[in-house]
């Protein structure tokens, strides 16, 4: 499945209005939407989702930030989809972001950066089957 990515619109973004502005930079990039959904983590969802990080110091506060409101989630399918979807996005740090990338235009900050892009192959595979059923996936 080395053609997909996942990615969220985080809940900054949500409230910031960016929705659509961030779907039309992801497909305008190239980008087929082959799942979509307008949803809300529990904090369940979300230490399980960022289970990775729980021993880092932003764990509590990234919780926190990611259950506050709704988030859009995403499996997008590209040739070379997590890297592309990851420069497309930019740096964690909005601040160190490229211009043009969707965190330069719509992140907040470190900890409230807009979007996440899945980090590898083996990492998108798992986030899409956390957040869609078979079904849900086009
Ligand atoms: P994502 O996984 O959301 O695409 P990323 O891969 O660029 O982001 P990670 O290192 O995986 O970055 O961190 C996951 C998320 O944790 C970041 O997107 C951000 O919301 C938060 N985070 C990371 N580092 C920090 C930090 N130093 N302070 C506060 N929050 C942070
Ligand atoms: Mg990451």
């Amino acid at each position: 499945m080395t053609n997909r990515t996942f990615t969220m619109i985080k809940p900054d973004a949500v409230e910031n209005g960016h929705i659509g502005a961030i779907l039309e930079k992801v497909t305008s990039a190239g980008f087929k939407i082959v799942a979509l959904k307008y949803t809300q983590l529990s904090r369940r969802d979300a230490e399980a989702f960022y289970a990775i990080h729980k021993e880092r110091p932003f764990f509590g506060e990234l919780v926190q930030f990611m259950t506050r409101g709704p988030i859009v989630s995403a499996i997008l399918e590209k040739d070379n989809a997590v890297d592309d979807f990851r420069a497309l996005i930019g740096t964690t740090n909005p601040a160190e972001a490229a211009e043009g990338t969707i965190r330069k235009l719509f992140a907040t900050n470190i900890s409230e950066n807009a979007v996440h892009g899945s980090d590898s192959d083996e990492n998108a595979a798992i986030e899409g089957a956390f957040h869609f059923s078979g079904r849900e996936i086009y």
